[in-house]
């Protein structure tokens, strides 16, 4: 049968315009479907605007320390609005690019909400699309707890249009939004309390990273309160928020964010028209080819679940391409060894195994650690501390992970990773030359492993 295309992906984010211009590249007739902006989460609501509020927010420490290099300032004022509005611009800049990378690699782009009605065809804008494969990369949406008043609460979608910077802000949760939001509230300005159901947030971090966070947030006056959940919301007649949490305690907030995990972005997809299952957490469940269990039928990204970041996303998007297109170009994607950054301040980078994997794993384990007052920080009153640790295999030497919290941590931990991902050693470490002065450096000089 002659399809009015060889690939129809829905959802024009990281993953789908990955697959989509690549597959387009190799010669295939694809249709993208795109209903709501250009470039997905990521670059509307997720990895770049974010990345813009956490630079924003940076400044605040950038003039409290000039004064020790000698500048002069008045007091700082700092405009929410100026700041959304250039992201905004920022934001349309993008789509516009991904609209042209789009038709210029020759795939026709369907604006609207697609549905799928039959494993081999697409309803969008009431008109049907026939195709060979049908690619789900439909993304993920914030879940918050239905929870009485939960409706008072906001997520990371609203966030980035709020119209004002609130005075006050809760945020709930303890992973990566929720730390990275609290970072660029408390740096604008606001009065920012952290709360978390746990004992320590950003669980599956190693313990030293997340226990020197907690430091180093603290000594910058982020109210952290952890073993603490809500049970509900009140709004009062101010406008404002009353928040009561389980054990009873009150607080009061403008402004409640919740960053409570994200659940895979299915609404009136059409999945009950095909053979389509979800796994137990409700993903959309695929085999290591990103098949689903409707053969006609893949699934890629946020929505199916695994690792939910976009350089994973254009990974499974490039495999997938490659694998309907050109598979003697086909090569799975490596999930081990996925470097990652928490741009809160300051950042967390990291890549490969914690030191609490690694014990788990079975790895007889040498720590490497290192605690230091960052160079630039030395003719300032600031007291922050980076860490930088390695994990490394005692009988192989292998490095196993590598792991620090400071400045630009994720801009540093990139190249480890690649270091990491070739089976560098602790004697490959060793006998790199350092780039001097650095912080990154401090990477290849520690000699002595921490006791224990
Ligand atoms: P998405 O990018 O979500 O794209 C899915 C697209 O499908 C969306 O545009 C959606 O509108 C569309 N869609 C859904 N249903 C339909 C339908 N039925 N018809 C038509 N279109 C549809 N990752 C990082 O690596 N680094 C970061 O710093 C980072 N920061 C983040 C910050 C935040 C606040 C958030 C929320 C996420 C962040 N992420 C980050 C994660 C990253 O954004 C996602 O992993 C990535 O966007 C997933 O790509 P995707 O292609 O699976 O889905
Ligand atoms: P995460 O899964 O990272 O964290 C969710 C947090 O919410 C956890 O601390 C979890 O606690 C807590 N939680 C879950 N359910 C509840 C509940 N019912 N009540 C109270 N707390 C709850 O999700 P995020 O929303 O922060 O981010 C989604 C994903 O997006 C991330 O996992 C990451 O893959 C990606 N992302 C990546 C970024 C980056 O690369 N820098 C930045 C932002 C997002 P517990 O640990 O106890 O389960």
């Amino acid at each position: 049968m002659a399809y009015d295309f060889d690939l129809y992906v829905i959802g024009a984010g990281s993953g789908g315009v990955r697959a989509a211009r690549f597959a387009a590249g190799f010669g295939a007739k694809v249709a993208v479907a795109e209903s709501r902006y250009l470039g997905g989460t990521c670059v509307n609501v997720g990895c770049v605007p974010k990345k813009l509020l956490v630079y924003g927010a940076h400044f605040a420490e950038d003039f409290e320390q000039a004064s020790g290099f000698g500048w002069g300032l008045d007091e700082a004022q700092f405009d929410w609005s100026t700041l959304i509005a250039n992201k905004d611009r920022e934001i349309n800049r993008l789509n516009g690019i991904y609209r042209n990378l789009l038709v210029n690699s020759g795939v026709t782009l369907h604006e609207g909400h697609a549905k799928i009605v039959d494993p081999h065809q697409v309803e969008i804008n009431g008109e049907r699309f026939t195709a060979r494969n049908i690619l789900i990369a439909t993304g993920g949406w914030p879940q918050i707890p239905e929870i009485p008043g939960h409706e008072h609460a906001i997520s990371s979608n609203q966030a980035f249009f709020l119209k004002e910077l609130p005075k006050r802000v809760l945020v709930v949760g303890g992973g990566y939004i929720a730390v990275e939001f609290a970072g660029i509230f408390h740096g604008l300005g606001a009065k920012t309390t952290l709360l978390y159901r746990g004992e320590l947030f950003l669980r599956g971090f190693d313990g030293s990273v997340r226990k020197h966070l907690q430091e180093e947030l603290t000594k910058r006056g982020m109210d952290l309160q952890f073993n603490a959940d809500i049970e509900r919301i009140d709004k009062l007649a101010d406008g404002s928020l009353k928040v009561t949490l389980k054990d009873g305690r009150q607080l009061e907030a403008d402004c409640v964010f919740y960053a409570t995990g994200r659940r895979p972005m299915l609404d009136n997809l059409g999945l009950e028209n095909t053979g389509v299952k979800l796994d137990r957490k409700g993903f959309v469940e695929v085999d290591e080819l990103y098949q689903t269990a409707e053969p006609s039928i893949l699934a890629l990204g946020d929505v199916i679940g695994r690792v939910q970041l976009t350089p994973v996303a254009l990974a499974e998007g490039m495999a997938v391409a490659r694998r309907l297109f050109k598979p003697e170009q086909y090569r799975p994607v490596d999930y081990k060894m996925i470097p990652t950054a928490v741009f809160s301040l300051p950042n967390i980078g990291t890549v490969g195994l914690t030191e609490e994997e690694a014990r788990e794993a079975g790895h007889e384990v040498q720590i490497f650690e290192s605690r230091f007052r960052p160079m630039k920080l030395t003719l300032t009153e600031c007291q922050e501390r980076t860490l930088m640790k390695l994990v490394v295999d005692a009988n192989t030497d292998k490095v196993l992970g590598c792991h620090m919290v400071g400045p630009e941590a994720g801009e540093i931990v990139q190249g480890l990773a690649i270091a990491l991902k070739a089976g560098a050693t602790k004697r490959d470490f060793d006998e790199t030359i350092g780039v001097h002065p650095t912080a990154a450096e401090e990477f290849v000089t520690m000699r002595t492993p921490v006791a224990g």
